[in-house]
């Protein structure tokens, strides 16, 4: 960005904020917000949705003791007899069973549910049976083949506490315990839109010196899989007057506005003074490559000129930049938004498989992916315009300010599937 360089030398350089001291202030000022209202979704629209009050299991998993294996339930007393043992009932699964007798054993399939007596379940390949009854290969031990009531989940335990957000797994343990409706908070609306006189849509024809709006279309499903309401407004021209009523619309209705572009500090950047002319604007040079300015704040005033306010996140407009700072910075600000307190994903130390000698004053976030021997390699090209990186990428490297790395070296790697749904 040629234009910030010549402004840069012309003004002065405010001190570079450390990442997690920017996150620090993001994470507060989501936290000191009220939370989305609480509504109740069906289960089979619960996933990636934010839990709103405890949940306890109203029954146990399994709710009754049941055979791991088809075979025979026994009482191993008489297994250890050494006897012939004939057949008194056949139990499938969904059966209600009659007791064991003494001197019996029943035949059994998977799932279905233990008969009083019975100790153990002998799969059907360790038993010969004879006219006589069956013969077993082996004396099992207590409980084998048994699975216990509540080995999953016992009666009353809490299974998610609130601010917790939902797998597909966690889905399937809530249908385990025939919850049907889930306590969630509502989804957060969010409002985007993306500067740049030189933007054009796909689909239509590029004219000299037009690129394609591509930060539109990986920021709304990032947005759409963290559970928010997009509201898509496309494309604004770099004209301050445009850019201001476009914030003061999306004001009205949405929680939060993000916007990708215009944050720099060349003469076409007027997201800025937008957002200060209808509102309030903190705007960071962050110690972070790639996407050192992120700008922060809310808008205030707006057509509808209630009490409402909106947040305001403004992502630089390279595109690596953008998908970097919003899963760093934007993510785990709305998730916060939502009541999620962990919001940090884990890292993982692993072995470099490749040589970073120069290494930037700011802290880096590499676009990465572990090859076949479980070691991190880069892609070649980590320029922020260079979205093929991203694309590339199964993982960050999280590199300290001015760290050299040699082969070998452990990094930490983020893996960006823990960032991207
Ligand atoms: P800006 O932050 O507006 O100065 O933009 C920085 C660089 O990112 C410029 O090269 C822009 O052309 C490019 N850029 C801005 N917005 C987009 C976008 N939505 N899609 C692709 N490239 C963009
Ligand atoms: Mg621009």
């Amino acid at each position: 960005m040629p234009t910030n360089d010549a402004t840069a030398a012309t003004t002065i350089k405010p001190a570079l904020r450390s990442v997690d001291d920017a996150l620090d202030t993001l994470l507060a000022a989501a936290s000191a917000l009220p939370l989305p209202a609480l509504e109740t979704v069906a289960l089979e629209h619960a996933a990636g949705r934010v839990v709103a009050q405890n949940i306890y299991a109203p029954c146990a998993v399994p709710p009754h003791a049941n055979s791991a294996m088809d075979g025979y339930a026994v009482r191993i007393v008489d297994v250890a007899s050494g006897q012939a043992l004939p057949i008194s009932q056949r139990i499938a699964a969904g059966q209600v069973p009659q007791p064991l007798a003494a001197g019996t054993v029943a035949r059994i399939f998977t799932g279905a549910p233990i008969p009083v007596g019975a100790d153990a379940v002998i799969m059907q390949e360790r038993a010969v049976v004879t006219e006589a009854g069956v013969n077993f290969e082996t004396v099992p031990q207590p409980q084998e083949n048994i699975r216990a009531v509540g080995e999953d989940i016992q009666h009353g335990q809490c299974l998610f506490s609130a601010g917790q957000r939902l797998s597909a797994a966690d889905v399937g343990l809530l249908a385990s315990v025939g919850i049907a409706q889930v306590p969630v908070r509502a989804a957060l609306r969010v409002a985007i839109f993306f500067t740049g006189d030189e933007l054009v849509t796909p689909g239509e024809p590029l004219p000299e010196g037009a690129i394609y709006n591509s930060n539109r279309y990986f920021l709304r499903p990032l947005l759409e899989r963290l559970g928010c309401v997009v509201t898509d407004y496309g494309i604004v021209r770099d004209n301050l007057a445009q850019t201001q009523a476009m914030l003061e619309r999306a004001a009205a209705e949405h929680e939060v506005i993000i916007t990708a572009g215009g944050v720099s500090v060349g003469e076409e950047d007027h997201v800025k003074a937008a957002v200060q002319a209808c509102g309030e604007l903190d705007l960071w040079a962050i110690a972070v490559k790639p996407g050192k300015p992120l700008a922060f704040g809310k808008i205030t005033k707006h057509p509808a000129s209630t009490a409402h306010q909106a947040a305001f996140i403004g992502l630089p407009g390279n595109p690596v930049s953008a998908y970097v700072t919003f899963l760093l910075f934007a993510r785990p600000y709305l998730l916060r938004r939502m009541g999620v307190q962990n919001v940090q994903p884990t890292g993982l130390p692993l072995s470099a498989a490749f040589a970073w000698p120069k290494a930037d004053k700011r802290r880096e976030f590499l676009r990465a992916r572990i090859n076949q021997n479980g070691q991190v390699e880069l892609f070649p090209n980590q320029k922020s315009g260079v979205l093929t990186s991203c694309a590339w990428a199964e993982g960050l490297v999280d590199n300290a300010p001015s760290q050299t790395i040699a082969p070998g070296d452990l990094v930490r790697f983020i893996p960006l599937s823990a960032l991207v749904n």
